[in-house]
């Protein structure tokens, strides 16, 4: 599969200027093409993304506050339309579905069970207000799921159909720490069109930019009005800005050798004493991609079923093999996910598990923050060094 690769700068020649009042004509185009749209909208207290219809369903002026342990929406003073940060949802709830039937199978008149393959129609999604982090977690899960020796074909068709439209972050969150990750808060590849919006001086506009030729093909159907040099070097300095103020960093240098040296560091005790092992975390998290199987049968005895669900590496029963589960402490389940996503997952796909989006941090409910976690691990290091000295 041909993954998009988008444009690399904001350049004047290329930017269009997309005036908030003629975003609806965004999204109709989009309708025009079949695609279904998924965007944030409010739900319940939070930002998550979903069907909407219109532009109206957008969580216009309204942000999130968030830090490890809380989510707080509250009214913005602007009516910005993507002016917070990332929610408990990510896109790979679309592109690797919590529940999937893989197949199922009824009992045919020579008293044997026929397998019916599921021969679903899906809809083509066309994701608008996709993050740099969520663009990079999207890369991630591409190189899991199809980038090796065998293709999944559930996340593989979803994944070939989407239109995504990426916005360049506005703000960082307090629990933000792409920087340090460096998957943001510019969007540089694998978007269709990318957006920056701009609120100032009474205007209210986007700085858009397509990254392919379907990108282009839609803007050059809503706008033809060329962005100047003043309004790229506005939206520059707007992300700019945003790279500036990330709530959290994570010091990542010799980060995989790190951690395969402190399998027994005291400090997995230590968040073993905090952690509940709820996998909220992984739940989250827009690159944890483990599963179950579930085979089911109906009462009748006459329909069998096999449903694929997403599962955790925080249940005990997820490393349960002949004779017991492995990971049977806190612990053992902490350091395991801790050190795949951060180490194990490098030398297995070659990038590391975390894009810097803070969703664990922000929905652990104890307030478990992996950057926190990492640093621990480097200062144990460092007082045994000084210890070791003054001996
Ligand atoms: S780290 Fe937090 S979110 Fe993850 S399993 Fe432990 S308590 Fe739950
Ligand atoms: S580990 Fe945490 S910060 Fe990193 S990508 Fe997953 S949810 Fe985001």
């Amino acid at each position: 599969m041909k993954i998009q690769t988008g444009y690399n700068g904001l350049e004047t020649s290329n930017s269009f200027i997309l005036e908030k009042n003629d975003f609806q004509k965004m999204l109709d185009a989009l309708k025009e093409r079949n695609y279904t749209l998924v965007a944030p909208t409010l739900r319940d207290g939070a930002i998550i993304y979903d069907e909407i219809d219109s532009a109206e369903e957008l969580p216009e002026g309204w942000t999130d506050v968030q830090e490890a342990g809380s989510y707080r929406i509250e009214p913005r003073k602007d009516k910005a339309l993507f002016g917070y940060v990332v929610g408990p949802h990510s896109w790979k709830k679309f592109l690797h579905p919590p529940n999937v039937r893989l197949w199922r199978a009824e009992r045919n008149e020579e008293n044997s069970f026929e397998i019916k393959n599921e021969n679903e129609e899906l809809p083509k999604y066309a994701f608008i207000g996709v993050r740099s982090c969520e663009l990079h977690a999207i890369a991630t899960q591409d190189k899991v799921f199809i980038g090796g020796q065998y293709t999944d074909s559930v996340y593989q068709t979803r994944r070939e159909q989407i239109f995504t439209i990426a916005v360049n972050c506005g703000q960082a969150g307090g629990t933000c720490f792409c920087v340090s990750m460096e998957t943001g808060p510019k969007a540089t590849f694998g978007y269709d069109i990318v957006l920056t919006e701009i609120i100032e001086d009474g205007r209210h506009y986007f700085v858009a930019q397509a990254g392919t030729e379907k990108g282009e093909n839609v803007l050059d159907q809503i706008t033809n009005r060329k962005a100047n040099d003043e309004e790229t070097q506005t939206a520059e300095k707007i992300v700019a800005e945003t790279a500036k103020n990330m709530g959290r960093k994570m010091d990542t240098e010799d980060i995989k050798e790190l951690l395969y040296r402190n399998l027994e560091n005291p400090r997995w005790d230590d968040v073993a004493e905090r952690c509940l092992t709820c996998a909220n975390c992984t739940m989250v998290c827009p690159t944890c991609f483990c599963t179950t199987f579930e085979d089911t049968t109906d009462l009748s005895g006459e329909n069998a079923e096999r449903w694929r669900r997403w599962d955790s590496c925080f249940t005990l029963d997820f490393s349960y093999i002949h004779g017991g589960s492995v990971r049977t402490s806190a612990k053992s389940r902490y350091r395991q996910w801790m050190t795949h996503k951060l180490a194990s997952w490098i030398d297995q796909f070659e990038t590391s598990g975390c894009v810097g989006c803070g969703r664990c941090l922000t929905w652990c409910p104890v307030g478990i923050d992996i950057t926190e976690e990492v640093q621990a691990i480097r200062e144990s290091e460092t007082d045994n060094i000084e210890e070791g000295g003054k001996k």
